[in-house]
């Protein structure tokens, strides 16, 4: 077949390290002298939406453009120098845009068109939600203030700059060890076992003890399968112990970001976050909260009852959710994960997924050959992207799935070139790739959890083949921090549906590959083509299990975010005990219990003293800030969506085009919360989150 010639040839990615730094140190010139410009260019007299805020769009957009390319080698580049050249020039880029929305001069030109309706009238719904944005872009970076506070809030922000950084090098340290008998670390799978070092020594290796590094795979699969509680509990106090020094950063962090907020004029520093999200106020967050926290209860309530049961003691601690809940996964779901992974080889599945893009979203894929200057490794799948008819080419989507030394190690979609109008008023085609790390096999076969984490981060990349916003800062993914996931958690359904996953699966013994490398122990074509129906049932049947205890957790570390991020009063912040606060709701929330007080008489207040969880990790300080709640927001946002128009009919490519057009395509041009009203036809409510999450309700209580 003869296709239409691809309007756009593929991008190119040999650059070398000192092509990145090059590429960082044009793109810093070009902003400050294109800044300059547009500052001499326009007289007081004439300051305009069009003379002002267009102009500098277009800045923006040619920034955008082209500081992603510049991050992507970070994570992908087989070549540590280009890698470490890919972040440092990232890096330069970052700081001079941000010193764009630092510069007086221009602060003056955006205050002066978002202060005069006049200066605005005449423009669309996105034009104003840009100017809203730069304008906000100042503010946010002290602007507005003068004297003695200006100087404060610069000094608090590289303040902040650098604790973050400190904080999260703790992180990146050794977390150390313990060592266990092989007794003390009972119901260990051989794959744990190989992960823990003889001791070697003397009186250790004559009670055959075990080392056991304390990094986060070996904690979860301690929790998980040990069958010792002892071991679970002296593991889970331990990790929950480490990176001490974080502990007086975190309070300096939190402290400061409350000062900061306050400067501006906030009452809370979740109050300046969220008054640019969905929610536009965290006492709307810790409302909704609280409502998800009171439908979830009685569902714990009879998850810990059956917990007691299994687990034939009263207390359940905090160390013990993960393991039972293992252990009833394995005991009475009989899910065999390993057997499911045999349905779905990476490379087809991943393909047969782009076959459900396809249907849902009236588009096209077409792998195209990629290889030299066109790719960053042999490895990487190419697909040029167009609609369905063919009637205009959308971009190209990358696909690079398997480990490598130095490469990204988790799954996530690399936006490399967003889409705009440019100064021609002609879309600029996206590029975005899928960068996962799928354990190598011959073939490599993902778990149903590796699916549903492909076709979720796939997602992200439809958000962005699919936007149509006319500035890059609106473009695909980019919307308000609690509503991002919403379109991808949607996606993550698709992998529960017995149809859907059968049209995804297709056993690897009927796939012929080029190795003569013998297939994995079972025979080819003994096996059905696709997942048996005995399989997808237990698959589906396991899937409420446990979701209230799961979800209470996560609703307690959102709490969490809150009460640190919105104290009654500056002064009520520095009096919080924050390691204790977070101790506190994590056992009230989930009602698993921690550590025995230390004495029968002890005040509830030394109960909580057992750990500093939160410093363990990068949420609160680098990501997630004041935004821990909107996992589950966006779940709840999922959940509608999905029950709406695609639950009875996953495969209606009459809801999938409804939903591009009526939602993906806006990316975060428009103000979310509307275009999700206007899609379910009224405000989301919990009943439909609640009912995936396995609670049982009335019609009535629904409405
Ligand atoms: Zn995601």
């Amino acid at each position: 077949m003869m296709n239409a010639p691809t309007t756009h040839p593929l991008p190119t990615f040999d650059i070398t390290a000192e092509g990145l730094a090059k590429e960082a140190e044009n793109l810093v010139t070009y902003l400050e002298h294109s800044a300059d410009e547009l500052v001499a260019s326009v007289t007081r007299s004439e300051l305009t939406f069009d003379t002002v805020v267009r102009p500098l769009a277009a800045i923006d957009n040619e920034l955008r453009a082209r500081v992603q390319y510049i991050a992507l080698f970070h994570g992908v580049s087989p070549c540590a120098e280009v890698r470490q050249a890919s972040s440092a020039a990232e890096n330069k880029v970052v700081h001079a845009h941000l010193g764009l929305f630092q510069r007086d001069d221009l602060f003056a030109l955006v205050d002066a068109v978002h202060a005069n309706p006049q200066a605005h009238a005449s423009v669309d719904e996105e034009d104003l939600k840009l100017l809203n944005r730069f304008h906000q872009l100042f503010i946010e970076n002290g602007m507005k203030l003068t004297g003695a506070s200006r100087e404060r809030f610069t000094w608090i922000t590289r303040r902040l700059v650098d604790l973050r950084v400190e904080f999260m090098q703790n992180l990146g340290a050794d977390p150390g060890s313990v060592c266990f008998s092989e007794g003390e670390l009972a119901g260990l799978t051989v794959e744990g076992f190989e992960l823990v070092e003889e001791g070697s020594v003397g009186a250790a290796a004559a009670t055959n003890r075990y080392r056991v590094p304390l990094t986060k795979p070996v904690v979860t699969r301690i929790l998980s399968q040990c069958r010792v509680p002892q071991t679970r509990k002296e593991v889970f106090l331990r990790n929950q112990n480490r990176y001490e020094p974080n502990v007086e950063i975190f309070r300096e962090i939190v402290l400061l970001r409350d000062e900061a907020s306050r400067l501006l004029g906030f009452e809370s520093f979740a109050h300046r976050k969220l008054q640019q999200q969905l929610v536009k106020s965290p006492d709307r967050v810790e409302k909704w909260l609280k409502e998800l926290h009171a439908a979830l209860e009685p569902l714990a309530q009879r998850e810990l009852e059956q917990l007691r049961v299994v687990s034939g003691t009263d207390a359940i601690h905090l160390w013990d959710l993960d393991f039972y809940h293992n252990r009833i996964l394995q005991e009475q779901y009989h899910v065999d994960h390993e057997r499911v992974a045999e349905d779905f080889p990476a490379r087809g599945t991943i393909e047969r997924m782009l076959g459900i893009f396809e249907e849902l979203f009236s588009v096209q894929f077409e792998k195209v050959e990629a290889s030299g200057k066109h790719t960053w490794h042999a490895d990487v799948d190419a697909f040029a992207v167009w609609e369905a008819d063919r009637s205009a080419f959308i971009g190209y989507l990358y696909v690079d799935i398997y480990p490598r030394p130095g490469k990204y190690n988790h799954a996530a979609n690399f936006n490399i070139y967003p889409a705009y109008l440019n100064s021609e008023g002609k879309r600029t085609p996206v590029v975005t790739a899928l960068v996962c790390n799928v354990s190598r096999g011959e073939p490599a076969l993902l778990r149903h959890q590796e699916v549903i984490t492909i076709f979720h981060e796939l997602g992200h990349g439809m958000h962005d083949l699919l936007g149509r916003s006319k500035y890059a800062l609106f473009h695909g993914h980019r919307t308000v921090a609690d509503f991002i996931e919403a379109p991808s958690q949607l996606l993550e359904n698709w992998c529960w549906v017995p149809d859907c996953l059968r049209r995804l699966s297709h056993h690897y013994s009927y796939t012929t590959t080029n190795t003569s490398s013998p297939p994995p122990a079972s025979t080819p074509q003994t096996h059905p083509e696709q997942i048996p129906t005995a399989l997808l049932t237990n698959l589906l049947a396991a899937k409420p299990l446990h979701q209230a205890l799961l979800t209470l957790r996560q609703l307690a570390f959102s709490t969490f975010d809150m009460a640190v991020h919105h104290p009654p009063s500056h002064a009520a912040l520095q009096s919080l005990d924050i390691s204790a606060t977070y101790n506190r709701l994590l056992e009230e929330t989930t009602g698993l219990q921690g550590p025995a007080p230390p004495s029968p008489e002890a005040s509830p207040y030394e109960n909580w003293t057992w750990g500093h969880g939160h410093v363990t990790t990068a949420h609160y300080v680098w990501s997630q800030e004041a935004n821990y709640y909107s996992y589950l927001f966006t779940r709840m946002l999922a959940a509608e969506i999905w029950a709406s128009r695609f639950q009875t009919n996953p495969m209606s490519s009459e809801a999938g085009l409804a939903y591009r057009r009526g939602i993906l395509e806006y990316g975060g041009s428009r103000e979310e919360w509307g275009l999700i009203t206007g899609w379910l036809g009224r405000e989301p409510n919990l009943g439909a989150y609640l009912r995936e999450l396995g609670v049982e309700m009335g019609e009535e209580e629904l409405r």
